[in-house]
């Protein structure tokens, strides 16, 4: 496809409008929230108690495999993907919450395509920014979130023969998080820490969440965790990446959870509760990345 039928494409998508989905396969409900707020350890019962969901479950109703339905962004996806443009990166997710969804009610998504830009370069290859927007409903036609979701579609770059690229997923370093990515570079684990209250949390941010104090300092981990949770990913591919590959939650001693790759043996026997300690490593010149191998016995 050329670049002008893409573009003719994306228009004939975005004049659909908003297209519903099927509904979620389960109402809204009570274990489901209960698992979630497990994961995320957010102990606010006010969820359970009010039968409410955590807004930033909205996705969860919904998400069906395989897939149900088409949706808008179907043909210009697999457009792309018949135009060379196979890889697969997300780079802007924002969602806006309308009101809380209720236990009991069933949330139907609503997907409109809108903005197709391209081609561009960009530092994983030449690609496209696809651009769309989900509103889940509840019962009745109010909105009860939206997400705008937007992917870059890229044409992977050949290795062959180039040196080593800078490894394309490069964390996004600003002052509230420098000091994690200066400390990895030195073999050191280090978990923002409040100066005023010593409250340790991960990932950083500009304020304590006890006291609001902003004033900042960091502990050194031991570098030793036990494995709290983890998928195993097997796709879409990942630029950079070989699959599958192992995403952990670890838990510390010190008293918080980081998230980090655990390397070191198959997916196959990886296990929640296992011992895992800490190894630092290199992706190109410039990033290294704390990742997670099973302790020796
Ligand atoms: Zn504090």
């Amino acid at each position: 496809m050329t670049e002008a039928e893409l573009r003719e494409l994306a228009g004939k998508q975005a004049a659909l409008g908003e297209v519903r989905g099927a509904p979620g396969p389960d109402p809204v409900n009570a274990p489901m929230i209960r698992h979630w707020l497990a994961a995320m350890g957010d102990t606010n019962p006010a969820y359970l108690d009010k039968g409410l969901a955590p807004p930033a479950m909205a996705q969860v109703w919904t998400m069906q495999a395989p897939r149900q339905g088409r949706s808008p962004v179907d043909d210009p996806m697999a457009a792309l993907d018949g135009a060379g443009y196979t890889g697969v990166v997300a780079t802007n997710c924002e969602q806006t919450y309308h009101r809380y969804a209720r236990v009991g009610e069933r949330l139907t998504p609503a997907t409109r395509f809108t903005d197709l830009a391209g081609p561009k370069q960009t530092a994983l290859g030449v690609g496209y920014f696809a651009t769309w927007n989900v509103t889940w409903y509840g019962d009745g036609d109010e909105p009860v979130a939206e997400m705008l979701f937007r992917v870059l579609k890229f044409r992977p770059r050949q290795g062959a023969g180039e040196e080593r690229p800078p490894y394309p997923l490069q964390p996004a370093v600003n002052q509230d998080t420098a000091f994690f990515w200066e400390g990895a570079k030195s073999g050191e684990l280090r978990i923002q820490t409040c100066a005023d209250c010593g409250r340790l949390r991960h990932p950083p941010g500009p304020l304590c969440t006890r006291c609001r104090s902003s004033h900042l300092t960091y502990t050194v981990a031991s570098g030793h965790g036990t494995l709290y949770s983890y998928v195993v990913h097997h796709h879409p591919p990942v630029p950079g990446r070989e699959t599958p590959f192992v995403v952990g939650v670890v838990e510390l001693p010190e008293g918080v959870r980081v998230v980090g790759n655990v390397v070191g043996c198959p997916p196959g026997e990886v296990e929640i509760g296992m011992a895992l300690r800490v190894a630092y490593r290199p992706m190109d010149d410039r990033l290294v990345l704390p990742m997670w191998i099973p302790e020796e016995p």
